[in-house]
C-alpha cells in the first residue's frame, strides 16, 4: 500500500466526509481515519430536519451513511480506526492509528516540526498502523457532556438530548421541557425550545447563572421559561420515552412530568490525542485555526488559509474547531473549506 499519501483526514462527521468528497474530486486520494465508532454526534440523534435538501428530514445515521458512501464513491479510502497521535518526520506528517504499533524507534533522531523536539519516530506503512501524508485535515468533532444519570442510556434520543436547537420543533405543543446548565448554551437552548413547548425549566446547580448578562437578561422577558436554582436532575424516568425527571431542588427530591430534557453543560472537543503534538489548542481544547493560529514567524503562509492550524500543512474543521455554532451544515461547510485550503497548500508547497 502507498505509504506516502497526499492527504489524511481524521474524523467521520459531516466535516470529515465533506472534506473527503472535495479532496477525492481534486484527485488528492484522501485516506479517512474514521475512528472506531464512526459517524460523530449525528449517530446519536434521530431525525435531522435542518440539514438542507431533505424536505421530510433525514435520520442522522442515514445522513452519515450517505456521506460516507458518496466519499467512497468519489475515491476516498476509509479505515475505521482511531488516530492516537500525530507527529512530523521530515516533510511528512505521520498519524498513528489504533492497534499495535511496533518498531517505531530509530537512531537518526529527526526533528519533529510540530514540537521542535527531536523525535524517535520513523514512518511505517498503513499496514503497520502508522500513516504518513503531506497534509492532514483534523475533523474529529466534539462530544456533548452529559451527567450519565440513571435512565440516560435508555432514553437518549427518546426525549433526552444534547441539542435543543436542533430538536426544538419536535416539542411543538408539548408541556414541559427541562434544560440542564446555566451557561450561554443553556440560555440559547431554552429560548429556542420556548417557542414550541408550553413551559421550559432551566435547572441550574448553583445560585446564579454563568451566562453572559446580556443573554441572561433576554430570557427574563420570556414568559414560559422558569429558572430553578440549586436544582439538579438525579434520575430520568420512562420506559420507551422520557416521562418524568427526578430532581433534587435545594435538598427536596421530587419527580416532575417531562416531555424532554436537554443537557447544555458544555462540550469536549475530541483533541486529547493532539495534546503534546505542538498543535495550538485553546484553553478548552479546541483547535485554533486561521490568523489566530500563527504562533511564530516560521509559518507566515498560514494566514492565507482560514482553516489552517498552527502548523503549516495541518488544517482543521467542524466541531473540534467550532464551539459556537455546532451545526452539521456548518461543519460540512468548514470541511469543504479545509479541503480547498489543503488542495491549494499542496499545490503551492508540495515539492
Ligand atoms: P459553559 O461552560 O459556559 O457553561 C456550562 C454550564 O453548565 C455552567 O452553568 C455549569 O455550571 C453547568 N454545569 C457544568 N457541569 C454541570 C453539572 N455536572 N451539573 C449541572 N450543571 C453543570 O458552557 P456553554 O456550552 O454554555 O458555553 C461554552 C462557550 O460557548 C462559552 O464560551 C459561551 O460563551 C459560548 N457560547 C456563546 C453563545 C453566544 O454567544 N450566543 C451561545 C452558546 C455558547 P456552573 O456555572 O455551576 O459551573
Amino acid at each position: 500500500m502507498d505509504a506516502k499519501r497526499k492527504l489524511v483526514i481524521v474524523g467521520s462527521g459531516p466535516s470529515a466526509w465533506t472534506a473527503a468528497i472535495y479532496a477525492a474530486r481534486a484527485e488528492l486520494k484522501p485516506l479517512v481515519l474514521t475512528g472506531e465508532q464512526p459517524g460523530g454526534q449525528l449517530m446519536l440523534t434521530t431525525k435531522v430536519e435542518n440539514y438542507p435538501g431533505f424536505a421530510d428530514g433525514v435520520m442522522g445515521q442515514d445522513l452519515m451513511a450517505a456521506m460516507r458512501q458518496q466519499a467512497e464513491k468519489q475515491g476516498a479510502k476509509v479505515i475505521d480506526k482511531d488516530a492516537v497521535s500525530l507527529s512530523v518526520i521530515g516533510s511528512q506528517f505521520s498519524v498513528v492509528c489504533s492497534g499495535s504499533v511496533s518498531s517505531q524507534l530509530t537512531s537518526s533522531q529527526p526533528i519533529n516540526r510540530l514540537t521542535d523536539q527531536p523525535t524517535n519516530q520513523k514512518p511505517k506503512t498503513e499496514n503497520g498502523k502508522l500513516i504518513t501524508a503531506s497534509a492532514v485535515i483534523l475533523a474529529t468533532g466534539a462530544s456533548a457532556i452529559t451527567l450519565n444519570l440513571p435512565g440516560e442510556d435508555r432514553l437518549m434520543g427518546r426525549g433526552v438530548g444534547t441539542c435543543a436547537v436542533c430538536d426544538a420543533p419536535f416539542y411543538r405543543g408539548k408541556d414541559t421541557v427541562f434544560i440542564i446548565g446555566g451557561g450561554d448554551s443553556a440560555i440559547e437552548e431554552a429560548s429556542e425550545i420556548s417557542k414550541f413547548a408550553s413551559k421550559v425549566i432551566i435547572l441550574v446547580r448553583k445560585e446564579s447563572l454563568r451566562a453572559t448578562p446580556v443573554l441572561a437578561k433576554r430570557i427574563e422577558a420570556i414568559q414560559n421559561i422558569e429558572i430553578w436554582y440549586k436544582s439538579q436532575a438525579i434520575e430520568l424516568l420512562g420506559d420507551k420515552k422520557l416521562e418524568k425527571v427526578k430532581i433534587d431542588k435545594d435538598g427536596n427530591i421530587s419527580e416532575f412530568p417531562a416531555d424532554g430534557l436537554f443537557y447544555a453543560i458544555g462540550h469536549t472537543p475530541a483533541t486529547g490525542w493532539l495534546k503534546g503534538s505542538g498543535i495550538k489548542l485553546d484553553d478548552n481544547g479546541y483547535i485554533v485555526t486561521g490568523a489566530q493560529s500563527i504562533t511564530n514567524n516560521k509559518q507566515p503562509t498560514t494566514s492565507y488559509y482560514p482553516t489552517s492550524a498552527s502548523v503549516s500543512g495541518i488544517f482543521a474543521a467542524g466541531d473540534c474547531v467550532d464551539f459556537r455554532y455546532r451545526q452539521a451544515i456548518v461543519a460540512a461547510g468548514q470541511g469543504c473549506m479545509a479541503a480547498l485550503d489543503a488542495q491549494k497548500w499542496l499545490e503551492n508547497f508540495l515539492p
